[in-house]
């Protein structure tokens, strides 16, 4: 059974034998429908999510990429190679248009520190195969090899930088927000689809597909599994909790919010445990990678108090207000818990906004979107994890359009004792070519120890005794196709916090 099964499957794209298997309903007159490719994320020690979403015309005006509002049954497989020579699991799930036929299997029951390829079959089309992977078993440390970046601009530059992530060949990517942008229709490289800046769940669908319709994106997502959190842009520059940062376009933000995180969730390889409710999306959570590293994924965006004396960067007491919090109390709660845990010789704190202090001028000026909005809410963390005896914190960061690099102090006044490491990537696109000439480090911060104005990503190798980083660049992305270099490198060591040379 199983293998005529799989013998069906592998003929079914090709011949008619397959399509004629799926007659009995009205698929067989839809057109190929995997335009925005194959995903898989959250792994497990057992598993992992597959996604795709059935979509012949995505960027139909309506949403709904093309489909009627019929379910259409679409099958899934695991396999043990590339050819699909021998399968580790199969099944079928249904495609419905309440989730504009996006599907996202949970996949388990697979075996530790492995990987996996994946496709689906719908409608007599075979998919593009994915190459995914098991987290190693919990008691074991292999190395782990991690690319993180964000901000990925359709406009503002090709996403070559994807296409360089997937050559790669990681175990694991990170996407630390700004995924999409909201905006309308700007000058750029490409225009984004919609042309206006995007409220509706229409329009958020319409955007995420013109985004998943990049090839080099699809490269990303089919060549390891990924872990996502959003910044403001998957919904609202700067937005903070149901506080919209400005009037344009009128409407009820609460209502925007709820059409954002649906379609986000419709888009990502996320676990059902990440499905929006109304308005609101638990997305922070954990991941454990065997007992080498924890992974804790923030959402700073959906709890945060509002920038406190307004956006941009300002001299501003109240943003040291004690109660002022960027991650809510339960989630703060959730994550002194969570380091308490020692599941893992690492705690990766994957994130959004700046985490260190960083001051902008003499005065004390700071980012009021960044934890300097916030920093009573970055104290706590900071003594909770050293009062928790963890050692090998490392932040990931993205938001800022740069690569930077910190060691995170104790106290950045005084510049007493190194608690921790902060590793912020650079964007996609976001912020266009960039200069390497620029200069970003300051006598003011003196903790922050590297700045590059390029695009590009973080790719970092880590042991059960250090992690290996290297700054990834590329010198153009308004040009296609270029190579990606190491602008810098640093060691970090398990049990002792701060960057080093390599
Ligand atoms: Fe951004
Ligand atoms: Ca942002």
């Amino acid at each position: 059974m199983t293998r005529l099964h799989r013998r069906t499957f592998l003929i079914g794209g090709l011949a008619s034998a397959g399509v004629t298997l799926l007659s009995s309903s009205s698929a067989n007159a839809i057109a190929y429908p995997f335009t925005l490719g194959v995903a898989s994320g959250e792994p497990t020690a057992d598993g992992f999510v597959i996604w795709t979403r059935l979509a012949p015309s995505p960027l139909n005006a309506d949403g709904l990429g093309g489909m009627s509002s019929a379910a259409v049954t679409v099958e899934w497989q695991i396999a043990n190679d590339p050819n699909f020579s021998g399968l580790a699991a199969s099944g079928t799930v249904s495609a419905v248009q309440t989730a504009a036929h996006s599907v996202h299997v949970e996949v388990a029951g697979l075996a530790p520190g492995r990987e996996y390829w994946y496709r689906f079959r719908a409608a007599g089309h075979i998919s593009q195969v994915g190459r995914a992977r098991t987290a190693p078993a919990p008691g074991t440390s292999p190395a782990l090899t991690m690319l993180f970046t964000s901000c990925s601009h359709y406009e503002a530059g090709y996403f070559t930088a994807y296409r360089r992530m997937a050559e790669e060949n990681p175990d694991l990517i990170l996407h630390l927000g700004d995924y999409i942008y909201e905006g309308g229709a700007g000058s750029g490289v490409r225009s984004h689809q919609p042309s206006a800046e995007i409220t509706s769940l229409a329009n958020y669908r319409v955007r995420h597909a013109l985004y998943k319709r990049d090839t080099d994106l699809q490269a990303a997502h089919a060549a390891a599994p990924w872990a996502v959190v959003w910044d403001d842009h998957e919904v609202e520059n700067n937005y903070a909790n149901l506080t919209r940062a400005d009037s344009s376009p009128a409407g009820d933000f609460t209502a925007r919010r709820t059409a954002a995180y649906k379609a986000y969730y419709e888009h990502m390889p996320l676990r059902s445990a990440q499905a929006p409710s109304g308005a609101n999306l638990q997305l922070y959570r954990r991941l454990r990678w065997g007992s080498l590293a924890t992974l804790h994924l923030l959402d700073t965006r959906q709890y945060r108090d509002d920038q406190a004396c307004g956006d941009g960067t300002k001299l501003c007491p109240a943003a040291d207000a004690p109660a002022r919090t960027i991650t809510g109390a339960g989630q703060e709660s959730w994550l002194l818990d969570g380091l308490g845990q020692h599941q893992g010789t690492w705690d990766l704190i994957g994130q959004q906004v700046f985490f260190a202090q960083k001051l902008a001028a003499a005065d004390g000026s700071k980012s009021m979107d960044s934890w300097d909005g916030y920093t009573a809410n970055r104290k706590r963390i900071q003594d909770g994890w050293q009062a928790r005896n963890v050692t090998s914190a490392v932040v990931l960061t993205g938001d800022v359009h740069r690569h930077w690099a910190s060691n995170l102090m104790n106290d950045y006044a005084t510049q007493d004792k190194v608690v921790g490491t902060e590793l912020v990537t650079s964007s996609v696109t976001s912020g266009g070519d960039g200069n390497a000439a620029d200069t970003g480090t300051s006598s003011l911060n003196p903790h922050v120890k590297f700045h590059k104005n390029q695009r590009g990503y973080v790719r970092t190798v880590t042991s059960s005794t250090q992690m290996a980083v290297d700054f990834r660049v590329l010198d153009k992305v308004t040009v296609r196709d270029y190579p990606v270099k190491t602008a810098q490198s640093y060691v970090i060591q398990a049990g002792n916090p701060g960057l080093q040379a390599p």
